[in-house]
């Protein structure tokens, strides 16, 4: 046991990167250091009782971070095989109403738009005037991508290619759906690298390009066993008892291998290399590590402040990331249904811009009408989970519960009906995720690749990789990859 691999940060990427790591590499010493006692991160499910007016007793799962998986992601599904998670994995199929239907609400509206899921629907208003013919117009426009540009932002690469109203309605209701950021800031290589290939494919047009395949070769190498024909005709999928699932088996399993130890409520206080060239870790109670490699699964401005003056890094401050208001509602059964069967709705950027007007909404899920599997009882209840915050500025006032409802009565009521009220709810959890989620701005893959080249000649001379949310992408298979990946690339 002459190799000693320090995984820092116990979130989904430090978990699934020990978990990699102590299987490519039994031999060697492989510690976890976590500064909470719960492992996870973002990813935290936990279930409550609630009970209505006439005595009705439920279960209820609440996510306070991920809720869903896209069942295209290998990495997770090599997990859900190797941790043998396949009984608890709940799916919700392409032909279910909660995968077909996914609203829109426009800002200064009342009532959900419903986005296009058939030809039909493209055709209905008022989808017919403001997506159909920018998406008509597309392929007929000449290529516009500046010559000398090597990114820009996703608002910007719309703008290009489907004209302002399409980008601000269409763009920033999708970045405030994964990112909870602005989509003038977010980077369209980093974030959403299809798009920008598709137009490279296209001869400068993305409709062009979207119809063209792509030789881009799968990799093949994830151990999924017969995981992947679950997920045959799958919209989405979680777990019986949430995204949990995944972190507490991989915890679980890491407890029980004798070549991981995990240091639980243990702060990481500086990382560093010493004039003797050694690798130097210290914690916050008094303990000094000197491993032979260290994974660092942190947050990216948390890994540049404990960084020694002489192992710095670049880049690590150059994004901004989101502060997010997670509000889990859940209301009594009531006559008629709170709201349309979906997935649940997202809301774009107001014309005026983001401001202490607005409702402060980012979107909300309708968790019962996907995930009710999930719940004991279920039936006598409606689950919903709003997401506030993101680069809309938010006080007390938009937080408070009536403020809330308020708000949900004019999104859940069609136009032109007189509001309808919701009833009140008999749970609500609100949760102030400061600083949760990164936002990739423009030149960060270039970014990324002057701090790994840092990483691979300087002082670390390969000594330190550095993953997480932060890096590569936010989604939980991207957390997974980064961490089955940072196994391959430690130096055998
Ligand atoms: C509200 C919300 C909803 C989301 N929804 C989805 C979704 O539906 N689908 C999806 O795919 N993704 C979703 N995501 C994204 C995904 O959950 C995250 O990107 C992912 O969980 C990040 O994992 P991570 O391990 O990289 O980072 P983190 O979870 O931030 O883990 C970093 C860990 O480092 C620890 N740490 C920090 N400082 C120190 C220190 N000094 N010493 C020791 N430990 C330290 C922290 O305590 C933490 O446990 C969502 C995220 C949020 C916040």
């Amino acid at each position: 046991m002459n190799r000693h691999i320090l995984v820092l940060g116990g979130g989904l990427t430090g978990l699934s990167s020990a978990f990699h790591i102590s299987r490519r590499f039994p031999d060697a010493l492989v510690t976890l250091v976590e500064k909470s006692s719960r492992l996870g991160g973002w990813v935290s499910s936990d279930r409550v009782q609630v009970r209505d007016e006439h005595g009705h007793v439920a279960e209820i799962l609440l996510e306070a971070g991920p809720r869903s998986l896209r069942p295209n992601g290998q990495s997770v599904l090599e997990l859900i095989n190797l941790l043998e998670l396949k009984e608890s994995v709940i799916t919700v199929p392409n032909s279910s109403s909660a995968a077909k239907n996914r609203y829109l609400q426009i800002p200064e509206t009342q009532g959900l738009v419903t986005l296009p899921n058939s030809l039909t629907s493209v055709l209905s208003p008022p989808m017919r005037t403001m997506l159909l013919p920018n998406i008509l117009r597309e392929p007929l426009r000449r290529g516009n991508r500046p010559k000398r540009i090597k990114d820009e932002s996703l608002d910007s690469f719309m703008t290009r290619r489907f004209g302002p109203t399409f980008a601000r309605v269409f763009g920033s209701a999708l970045v405030h759906g994964i990112y909870a950021a602005d989509s003038r800031q977010l980077s369209v290589r980093a974030a959403f690298p299809s798009l920008w290939e598709m137009e490279d494919r296209g001869w400068g047009s993305i409709v062009r390009g979207a119809l063209r395949p792509s030789w881009t070769p799968a990799q093949k190498d994830y151990n999924v066993g017969d995981v992947p024909d679950l997920m045959k005709g799958v919209s989405v999928y979680s777990f019986s008892d949430g995204i949990s699932t995944l972190t507490d088996a991989l915890a679980s399993r890491l407890q029980l291998l004798h070549n991981v130890s995990i240091l639980r409520k243990t702060t990481v206080s500086s990382i560093g290399v010493t004039s003797d060239n050694d690798v130097e870790v210290k914690l916050t109670n008094g303990q000094v590590l000197n491993p032979t490699h260290i994974v660092s699964a942190l947050p990216l401005p948390v890994l540049d402040d404990l960084l020694t003056a002489s192992s710095t890094l670049p880049h690590l401050k150059a994004n901004p990331t989101s502060s997010v208001v997670v509000v889990n509602l859940v209301f009594p059964q009531s006559r008629g249904h709170l709201h349309p069967s979906g997935f649940g709705y997202l809301i774009p950027r107001p014309l005026t811009g983001y401001s202490l007007e607005n409702s402060g909404i980012l979107g909300t899920v309708f968790d019962s009408c996907a995930l009710s599997a999930q719940d004991s009882d279920a039936t006598n209840f409606t689950k919903m989970t709003v997401m506030m915050g993101g680069p809309n500025p938010i006080s007390s006032s938009h937080t408070n519960v009536d403020a809330i409802l308020k708000q949900l009565s004019i999104h859940l009521t069609a136009p032109d009906d007189l509001l309808k009220a919701l009833p009140d709810p008999v749970y609500v959890r609100t949760q102030n995720h400061i600083n949760c989620i990164p936002t990739p701005t423009p030149g960060h893959l270039e970014r990324m690749e002057e701090m790994k080249s840092t990483l691979a000649h300087g002082i670390w001379a390969g000594r330190m990789e550095v993953i997480g949310a932060g890096v590569r992408g936010v989604s939980i298979s991207d957390c997974i990859e980064s961490g089955k990946r940072v196994a391959e690339r430690l130096i055998s």
